[in-house]
């Protein structure tokens, strides 16, 4: 198995994958699905029944709920007493009973809540426990809290309500009551929609009242919602008074930027750039007072094209890379769009602004950015896994205005009720490709659930891969797109690019020889692919005496972010690190970035080179390349020959063998498709294309960019 750096937490930090458990399919997904779960945030569920594969030591083998509670306590879950919230009803609120879980498929949760949660009012009222909803996708999960017997209670209310059907008004006060209403058909959910799945003809499943119910279940859930605000811009004669020409000439010169609406019928017109920070923020002293203290002189080019966008009020997809200037990108209108909603500050029972980001490293650096900039007091708190889960409650409960958070944390805040997100007006999905590759779509979905969906989003990633696409299908409405062409190395012409063919064996041998060459004030990061080699290395390095720090998953929170600082503070000049510092890491003095073993793909390769030359300095990146990264050298040799480097000759043949070697293995393959196949290519990276295979949707006359 290769301990390659592609298994991450919420917070980054890698993780063994345990074998999954099996979950034998139950019931049909139409209906109550007629079992009962216990539930924890910490593992899977354990069940009463078998529902989980036996291992040898397994606390999921165990089948009676008894043994399970005692798995649980054993593993400190059942004293968490806090997250353990007790009902409001007083029952148990030590919170020594965990919540008992119901599994049921949405449309029956309309008939657990009743009308205006009347249903829900009877069922806490008559059986003490205490019910919160949880909707998924498909299922949504109702938890009991309180003692063992108000649970109980409240479960055969529950079945008791569904077994009545949907149009059953509120529940009777005891468990045998048999609830009141009966046939009163004032629920909005039809009675196909709820079944039990004992049933031993599940229905078909009604598609169209579900999705029916979904948006009647929708149109209740943000009926109440407050006003709000997205519009600020107000565009200067400069700005307006810029010819098409000369509006095209300037994007052209930076970075060849390219600007497009991505709402399907009718185009709006695309905002003219703004070229002065005056020109976006003259309305806004406090803004223009915080850029004269940083001391920037003009907005860089995602800035320029994206302010328009984003205080227009439109979703902005940004494809731009960290070192773009893409955090103030989407937090300056953050600011403005914050201050000016309707609600006052003080009304507003949580945050008015969500950054979503894939590592707790790019949060907390987000986090600095906004630091930096005081507007109207705004205060925010950086959520991540691995830090001080009780000192993020608290800071969350004594009121901020932004949140800046990797998913995994924050949804299990979300779930505990220790944030309210239905205040967020303002959401930004940061690095919207990364959060995918470390698989935190599901987090990511059960936050925005809780969103208001007239909101304003901004999402930023580095590539637009089909995954990218879709989320910004689902969660974007009409975004306009701002493409920074940095992204493409072709740009970055201020990175000088060495690739050297050498053996495996040979890699120390090369590595010493550049450190022992280093200037004082050079400064290198050296990329490894394992984190085994991370500490292979830079002990070694130590051994030498040279002073060396070293970034990785496996390192503690607190070693990582020690590294990080020595290394950003220049106690260390080497740091040694896998791909976790691939992407993000805003260090601008690294004089040199080392590829010691090639990446996993071209792209990782774009996002280490970056890490030098940046705030217009110069660098040099250095790449170790070895026959086993044969199949990358024409990818390679493309990305070189459009940034204008010197593509060695030993790369031009070893691209030339891969090429030959792979036309005889298809030739030798046997046919499994009909068709020209041929071309390859195709990894729908970035819209840049960058592999010279795809080149830019545009380009290729492409109408949607879309799929
Ligand atoms: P980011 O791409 O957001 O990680 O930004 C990279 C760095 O550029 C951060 O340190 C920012 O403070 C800095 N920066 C952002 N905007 C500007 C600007 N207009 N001029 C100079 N530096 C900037």
């Amino acid at each position: 198995m290769s301990d390659w750096e592609d298994e991450y937490d919420e917070g980054g930090v890698a993780i063994d994958k345990p074998v999954p458990k099996k979950r034998e399919k139950e019931g049909s997904s139409n209906g109550w699905s007629g079992h009962f779960e216990l539930q924890n945030d910490r593992g899977p569920p354990c069940s009463r029944g078998d529902r989980w594969s036996s291992g040898a030591n397994s606390w999921r083998s165990k089948d009676s709920l008894e043994a399970c509670d005692q798995k649980l306590r054993g593993i400190g879950i059942c004293d968490s007493t806090k997250r353990w919230r007790g009902g409001r009803n007083g029952g148990e609120r030590s919170g020594s009973t965990p919540p008992m879980s119901l599994v049921v498929v949405n449309s029956s949760i309309g008939a657990i809540i009743g009308r205006g949660g009347a249903n829900i009012r009877e069922l806490e009222g008559g059986s003490g426990a205490r019910i919160k909803i949880n909707r998924g996708d498909f299922e949504g999960e109702v938890l009991i809290f309180g003692s063992s017997d108000a649970q109980q209670k409240a479960r055969e209310m529950i079945e008791e309500l569904l077994q009545q059907g949907p149009g059953s008004g509120p529940v009777g006060r005891s468990s045998g009551s048999g609830g009141g209403g009966g046939g009163r058909s004032e629920s909005c959910w039809p009675a196909s929609a709820v079944r039990c799945s004992d049933d031993p003809t599940p229905p078909p499943i009604d598609w169209v009242s579900l999705r029916e119910n979904r948006h009647k279940y929708e149109a209740t859930k943000w009926r109440d919602l407050p006003p709000i605000q997205k519009e600020f811009y107000a565009e200067t004669e400069s700005v307006a008074s810029r010819s098409v020409e000369e509006v095209q000439a300037w994007r052209k010169e930076n970075n060849n930027i390219f600007v497009d609406d991505l709402k399907e019928e009718v185009k709006r017109p695309l905002p003219n750039p703004v070229c002065t920070f005056a020109e976006a923020f003259q309305h806004y002293p406090e803004i223009m007072e915080n850029i004269a203290r940083v001391r920037f002189t003009k907005p860089t080019p995602i800035q320029s094209q994206a302010w328009p966008i984003v205080l227009k009020g439109f979703d902005l997809i940004g494809i731009a890379q960290t070192g773009t200037g893409k955090t103030l990108a989407y937090l300056l209108p953050g600011f403005i769009h914050m201050d000016q909603q309707p609600v006052p500050r003080d009304r507003r029972d949580g945050p008015g602004m969500l950054v979503l980001t894939p590592t707790r490293e790019l949060a907390l650096q987000i986090e600095a950015e906004c630091n930096k900039y005081s507007y109207k007091g705004f205060t925010s708190v950086c959520i991540y896994g691995g830090g001080d889960r009780r000192a993020q409650i608290r800071v969350t409960a004594s009121g901020v205005d932004i949140v800046i958070a990797t998913p995994g944390r924050l949804n299990d805040l979300q779930m505990n009720e220790h944030i309210n997100l239905r205040s967020v007006t303002y959401l930004v999905l940061d690095e919207a490709d990364r959060m995918l590759d470390m698989g935190f779509e599901p987090q990511i979905m059960k936050i925005i659930l809780d969103i208001r969906p007239d909101r304003q989003t901004v999402m930023t990633s580095a590539t637009w891969p089909p995954g990218v696409r879709r989320l910004a299908k689902s969660y974007l409405k009409d975004p306009m797109m701002v493409y920074v062409g940095t992204l493409d190395l072709a740009a970055v012409n201020t990175v000088e690019q060495a690739v050297l063919i050498v053996q495996e064996e040979e890699k120390k041998a090369y590595v010493y020889d550049f450190i022992h060459n280093m200037e004082p004030e050079d400064k290198v990061l050296i990329f490894v692919g394992k984190k085994l080699v991370a500490d292979d290395l830079s002990s070694d390095l130590c051994l030498r005496g040279i002073a060396v720090q070293s970034l990785h998953g496996d390192r503690e929170q607190c070693d990582r972010e020690e590294a990080l600082q020595d290394f950003k503070d220049g106690r260390v000049r080497i740091l040694v690190a896998t791909d976790l510092a691939s992407r993000g890491l805003d260090v601008h003095d690294i004089t040199h970035v080392f590829n010691y073993d090639f990446p996993r793909n071209v792209e990782e390769y774009v996002h280490r080179v970056g890490r030098t030359g940046r705030a217009g300095r110069s660098g040099v990146a250095v790449t170790l390349v070895t026959r086993a990264d044969w199949k990358w050298a024409s990818e390679l040799i493309h990305i070189l020959e459009r940034a204008g480097q010197t593509v060695p000759e030993e790369l031009v043949l070893m691209a030339e063998r891969h090429e030959k070697h792979q036309r005889e293995k298809e030739a030798n393959a046997p046919r499994t498709r009909g068709g020209g196949g041929g071309g390859g290519g195709g990894r729908g990276g970035r819209p840049g294309g960058g592999g010279g295979r795809g080149g830019r949707a545009w380009d290729r006359g492409e109408s949607s960019w879309w799929f």
